[in-house]
């Protein structure tokens, strides 16, 4: 009896890898015409300003719907969209989206967009970005690209000279998931980000963390010394909203206030000028 389940383990963890290799597979080939067949749409999560309440950044993240896997999520697709060098057409694409989508919000609105580390070994971006601004008369200080840690993994100077080159260009540079991956203090010197994301982990549990309450206050501390604006990702309840105030957090993103939204949603609300007070208000009213 042992033997034969040990079959069936075998045979079900074989049966599991022609699955996965599979939908690899379709995913590879449905990537090279997503896009010209309209099934990648660009949402947008709002950023909210601590103080004032209001949307501040609105971050593009991208969603597709497979005509036969479904949604497909980008944690899932970006890396094969990497390793078949089909992420130039997909960041081209998004920078598109993101830039014409912010140029129609009041000026004070700002847009971000998620840069793979394969896009800045590509010497293309800093053209293609020069290219779309102009193009949608949007101002370079309203876009903010977000890269995480992993870019400092393996950086013979070429990434740090790509970012130098897109900072010229006047737009700004944000380090995303903060805290989760290659982080060092040097490089917080060295690459003079903008701003800094700190990573959704720390703020899970950091009703009963002391330790995450410490860190998380600590980076608040670090990121105004250092100029930076800081954004705490992943706020889904009130008091975990209230740790990021107190903890003098300028910006909060997460499904506390919204998730990311289809474009028309996110024009509707950011032209009420809605609130995190009002994001907050309309949950409660969903929930019950
Ligand atoms: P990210 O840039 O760190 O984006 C934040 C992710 O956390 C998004 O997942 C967002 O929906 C999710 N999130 C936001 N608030 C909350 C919250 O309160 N709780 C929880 N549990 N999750 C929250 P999403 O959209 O699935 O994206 C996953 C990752 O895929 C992104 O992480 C980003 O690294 C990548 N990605 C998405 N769009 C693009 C893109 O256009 N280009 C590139 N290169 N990467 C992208
Ligand atoms: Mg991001
Ligand atoms: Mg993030
Ligand atoms: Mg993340």
């Amino acid at each position: 009896e042992a033997k034969a389940q040990g079959r069936n383990r075998v045979m079900g963890f074989a049966w599991s890898m022609k699955e996965r290799f599979h939908r690899i597979h379709e995913i590879e080939r449905g990537l090279r015409s997503a896009i010209a067949e309209g099934q990648m749409e660009l949402h947008f999560q709002p950023i909210f300003d601590v103080k004032s309440g209001r949307i501040h950044i609105c971050e593009g993240l991208l969603r597709w719907n497979h005509p036969a896997l479904g949604a497909v999520s980008p944690a899932e697709f970006i890396p094969i969209a990497e390793s078949i060098g089909m992420i130039e057409p997909l960041t081209q694409w998004v920078l598109r989206q993101a830039c014409f989508a912010a140029v129609q919000w009041p000026e004070e609105i700002r847009v971000a967009i998620n840069i793979s580390p394969a896009s800045l070994r590509f010497g293309e971006l800093p053209r293609a970005v020069i290219e779309t601004l102009m193009e949608s008369g949007l101002s370079a200080r309203r876009l903010e690209l977000e890269v995480t840690e992993s870019i400092f993994l393996h950086d013979d100077g070429q990434t740090h000279q790509m970012l130098r080159a897109l900072q010229q260009i006047g737009l700004r540079l944000v380090l995303d998931d903060f805290g989760t991956g290659y982080s060092s203090l040097s490089y917080l010197r060295s690459y003079r980000f903008d701003g800094i994301k700190i990573d959704r982990s720390f703020m899970r549990c950091i009703t009963e963390s002391k330790e995450d309450q410490a860190i998380v206050s600590a980076v608040g501390h670090l990121a105004e010394a250092l100029g930076m604006e800081i954004v705490a990702e992943g706020i889904e309840t009130a008091e975990q909203l209230q740790y990021a105030r107190d903890a003098h957090i300028h910006n909060v993103q997460g499904f506390l206030m919204s998730m990311a939204q289809p474009r028309p949603v996110i024009d509707a609300m950011i032209a009420r000028r809605m609130t995190i007070g009002d994001a907050m208000a309309s949950e409660l009213r969903q929930a019950r």
